[in-house]
């Protein structure tokens, strides 16, 4: 007990000497409790890969009132373990649609989102994550608890009474407030206030093994919109990356890897016609596309930059390639939860990225443990 104390005090006052400090003048409106601050690194550990793994789409509390949906969740739960056991990854980021909002009929649907943590959490694995288009959106009362006339007052179940049955949604602020302060393996960030209430957007370094203050790549996350406001990457948030990237990575000389939850159209462009497309990496290409809403101009910055060398995105449950788009490549995840549509079998894609020399690998880990879908993404 006293040891796991010393433990967590460690990792705080670490986690406080990790920031950086050269970012305090720019985010002047930074609130105390939320770390806004959108530096942190994570550092490669020695003689050693750094292994991240992708958890998409999980929708934890998909049908939350029924018995069937608290046993999707157990599933999902345990598809995170089995990667987690298998793969050892160094990192985990969780793709968007951790939660599904629309079905939780409680007040604070962190109580969800933190189910869906437990198994990284449980291994002292460290993480971030980024908003999909489920996990603000709004209650949708099912049909069912109304009365006969189809006409409120409605039918509460019985457990769910008082000003719960007024329940409007967790927002994403409060959503992430809950994972920061409640979580020290946490690196998300509620990201500038100037371009709220997009709020998972911020960026991790990754550091050498040699020293902690050396980057040797840098991932970037997005919120991609969706739930409470439409589906877009904006071009505030696309200034705020080439403002950014340029600060921190000025001769585009480190490779930088982009997450977000809905794919830009130009996923639409790369997708292949017909199956086995020449190029692409994957073993699900029946899905169509379903972008963003629209195109606010990053993906211009990103081609135009030669150092972006890969997007990961969630969203479409039934993909799970990797396409290249001239010298940037687009990436699905894979389907990870039991919650959300589709029957595809479940999985995570894993990336490895390796110090010297330098490269990105990616492939596919299911959760029966069969690996598919290797790809090299950058050397
Ligand atoms: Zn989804």
């Amino acid at each position: 007990m006293i040891l796991s104390g010393i433990f967590c005090a460690l990792v705080l006052l670490s986690s406080q000497i990790f920031t950086v400090s050269s970012e305090e003048n720019l985010d002047a409106h930074r609130d105390v409790t939320l770390r806004t601050k959108a530096e942190t690194y994570l550092q490669i550990r020695k003689g050693s890969s750094f292994k991240i793994a992708i958890f998409a789409d999980l929708h934890f509390g998909e049908a939350a009132s029924t018995l069937w949906g608290p046993q999707q969740d157990l599933k999902s739960a345990k598809v995170m373990s089995t990667i987690l056991d298998n793969e050892h990854p160094d990192f985990v980021v969780y793709l968007g649609d951790v939660i599904t909002a629309n079905n939780i009929p409680i007040e604070n649907a962190s109580l969800y989102w933190n189910q869906a943590l437990s198994p990284t959490r449980s291994r002292n694995t460290p993480w971030a994550s980024v908003f999909g288009n489920h996990d603000d959106a709004s209650f949708e009362w099912p049909l069912e608890w109304f009365s006969a006339s189809g006409i409120p007052p409605v039918d509460c179940p019985s457990k769910i009474s008082g000003e719960a049955c007024s329940f409007k949604g967790t927002s994403r602020l409060e959503l992430m407030k809950n994972e920061i302060e409640q979580n020290t393996f946490s690196y998300s960030r509620s990201g500038p206030k100037n371009l709220w209430p997009s709020i998972s957007n911020y960026v991790l370094q990754v550091s050498s093994s040699n020293d902690s203050q050396v980057p040797v790549a840098f991932m970037y996350f997005f919120d991609s919109g969706g739930g409470s406001y439409p589906e877009i990457l904006s071009t505030a948030q696309a200034e705020w990356f080439r403002v950014k990237s340029q600060q921190l990575n000025p001769d585009a000389r480190l490779p930088e890897i982009i997450f977000w939850h809905i794919p830009s159209k130009a996923y639409k462009k790369v997708a292949p016609k017909f199956k086995f497309h020449n190029h692409c990496v994957g073993s699900m290409f029946g899905e169509t596309v379903t972008p963003q809403e629209a195109e606010m101009g990053i993906m211009k910055i990103l081609r135009k930059r030669s150092s972006v060398k890969a997007v990961f995105v969630g969203h479409n449950h039934g993909l799970d390639w990797c396409c290249p788009d001239k010298k940037l490549w687009l990436c699905f995840a894979r389907h990870t939860g039991y919650g959300g549509y589709g029957n595809w079998p479940r999985g995570s894609r894993i990336l490895e990225l390796t110090q010297d020399p330098f490269s990105i690998k990616s492939w596919i880990r299911m959760e029966d443990g069969h690996k598919h879908s290797d790809v090299l993404l950058s050397s």
